[in-house]
């Protein structure tokens, strides 16, 4: 149990998590619910609660999609998306085994290149993807139609921006 949990993620979310009272509006919007292991709500209480182990190998951490429900929803304006972000960097920063390491696998690919062009540059995300999740055979047939199609350019294009969203990264410590 970590008594600054609730600190923490709230200073890393900007979310105010002390005033939730679990009215559970956010769990029954929410539509990836059925993929949490905990709902959102029960996610809420566990922060308050100090849970941090428990959260960090959870797959619920992984599986909400920013989809920004939820916060839609709450009558006390907490959205969750920015206290998952907090939670996911906790558990990648502590060295955590994920519940989920396909999903990281996806996830610090494509924070990976924007951290590198300043903008996603489809084809060396997913070929860094496809090395770390080792699914080499999956989704090639989607992956060749988009790639006819010009989705997939193979030279990569940065971003006017790059060295301001590096500075991002830096200021953020990722
Ligand atoms: S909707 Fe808001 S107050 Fe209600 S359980 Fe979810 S986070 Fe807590
Ligand atoms: S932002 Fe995440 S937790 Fe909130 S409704 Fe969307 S998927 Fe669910």
């Amino acid at each position: 149990m970590s008594e600054n949990l609730l600190d923490k993620v709230m200073a890393e979310s900007g979310q105010p998590l002390n005033l939730c009272y679990q009215c559970r509006k956010c769990s029954v919007g929410c539509p990836m619910v059925d993929e949490f292991d905990f709902p959102p709500n029960m996610v809420m209480r566990m922060v308050q609660l100090g849970m941090k182990d428990e959260l960090l190998k959870s797959k619920a951490i992984w599986m909400c999609v920013s989809c920004e429900t939820c916060g839609s929803r709450c009558p006390n304006e907490i959205r969750i998306a920015p206290v998952m972000d907090s939670l996911r960097a906790q558990c990648l920063a502590e060295g955590v085994t994920p519940a989920d390491p396909v999903t990281v696998a996806l996830h610090t690919s494509f924070v990976d290149s924007i951290k590198t062009f300043g903008r996603v540059h489809e084809a060396t995300m997913l070929m860094k993807y496809k090395l770390k999740s080792k699914k080499y055979t999956s989704d090639l047939d989607v992956g060749l139609k988009l790639f006819l199609k010009g989705k997939i350019p193979i030279m990569p294009k940065k971003s006017k921006n790059v060295a301001k969203v590096k500075e991002i990264f830096k200021n953020a410590g990722i």
